[in-house]
């Protein structure tokens, strides 16, 4: 599979380069399968490949990038620049977006004659239409997410704290052979009013909204989900908001298909949630993939691209109502040739726990 992607890497920079130096460690794996946190890759046009690691990782590169040369180093970029200088490449792209300051001078002392240009972002783009290997891993993310969320609201109990729900998310994912895609955001009560709530050592009490948005890691792969179910019987606003929020979310997922505009589906939701009289408080959703937010991002200042097969992206509308609390519910979902198919699945009405 790395290897189709590479293609498709030297297609999209066809002729207007003769290398590309990869130092994003995400970028680097999706085009090599290497893991490790120190590394590079040297892309040459005729197709052939150089990854540069250390020698903590000498051995893990060789298992997960067998077919690609691997030189041991320490100074993993410099000795690729000087690699490209002694093939006689005279320009090679490099990750601008990614290098910083100091990294920058070190490459273009190394670079001498080559010219470096600006590999701009290439890679994120070939990421954002995901192959079959890439669909499995996100399928069984989701799977385990949804599971988890099974467990977890078994352990919703009164007197339980947020922090606690959090651990237990865990070690779930842990059972399952993953682990969490993100800090997971355990909010009750008033604190489920705040979007990105981060755990704390509130009790659980009768008459709470509890948002939970979370996501299993699996193969690299980030899922991305969130309920809100309430704790005793649902007060009538609690009902209202938790409906809204629903509705809004149906039919924004019946939207998502090809040939969307990404900018458009978040003006739609802002529409209906401003409609209600209520405030947006964030954009719909991203994509998910090797990293938990990366492109298309459902927002407002969106690029035109329309979605396209094979793109997962996220839904998640929220309403949020400070001092008594706030609903959001969060699918990962992939386009299809006829609209979109969830990979999330936890029911979506309100549970009552
Ligand atoms: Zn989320
Ligand atoms: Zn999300």
């Amino acid at each position: 599979m790395t290897m189709a992607r590479r293609t498709g890497l030297t297609k999209s920079i066809n002729g207007r380069v003769e290398g590309c130096l990869v130092t994003n460690p995400v970028n680097l794996r999706y085009l090599t399968g290497f893991t490790g946190s120190n590394g590079a890759a040297l892309l040459r046009g005729d197709g052939s490949v150089v990854l540069a690691t250390d020698g903590r990782y000498a051995e893990q590169a060789a298992g997960e990038s067998p077919d690609v040369e691997i030189i041991v180093t320490r100074d993993v970029a410099g000795d690729l620049v000087r690699r490209a200088v002694a093939d006689g490449l005279r320009t090679l792209a490099i990750e601008r977006r990614h290098v910083t300051l100091l990294a920058a001078d070190r490459l273009a002392q190394a670079a001498g004659d080559v010219e470096l240009v600006d590999l701009d972002d290439a890679v994120e783009r070939l990421r954002v239409v995901k192959d079959d290997d890439e669909l499995d891993a996100l399928r069984r993310a989701c799977a385990v997410t949804d599971e988890v969320f099974d467990a977890v609201t078994e352990r919703l109990r009164r007197g339980v704290t947020e922090r606690e729900i959090s651990w237990a998310m865990s070690e779930e994912m842990n059972r399952r052979s993953a682990s969490p895609a993100f800090a997971s955001i355990v909010a009750f009560g008033a604190n489920s009013a705040r979007p990105h709530h981060q755990p704390t050592d509130r009790a659980l009490e009768t008459g709470d909204l509890v948002k939970l948005d979370f996501g299993a890691l699996v193969d690299g792969y980030h899922a991305d989900m969130t309920r809100t179910v309430v704790v005793g019987p649902p007060a009538d606003w609690q009902k209202a908001l938790h409906a809204l929020v629903h509705d809004v979310q149906q039919a924004l997922r019946d939207e998502v298909r090809v040939g969307a505009v990404p900018a458009q589906l978040d003006e739609q939701m802002r529409i209906r949630i401003e409609g209600s009289g209520h405030e947006v408080a964030h954009g719909l959703g991203h994509g998910v993939g090797l990293e938990i937010h990366e492109a298309p991002f459902l927002v407002d200042q969106s690029p035109a691209d329309t979605l396209v097969e094979r793109v997962p992206v996220t839904v998640e509308p929220g309403v949020y109502l400070p001092g008594r609390g706030g609903v959001r519910i969060e699918d990962t979902v992939v386009v299809t040739a006829d609209g979109a198919e969830s990979l999330t699945r936890s029911p979506r009405e309100l549970l009552v726990i």
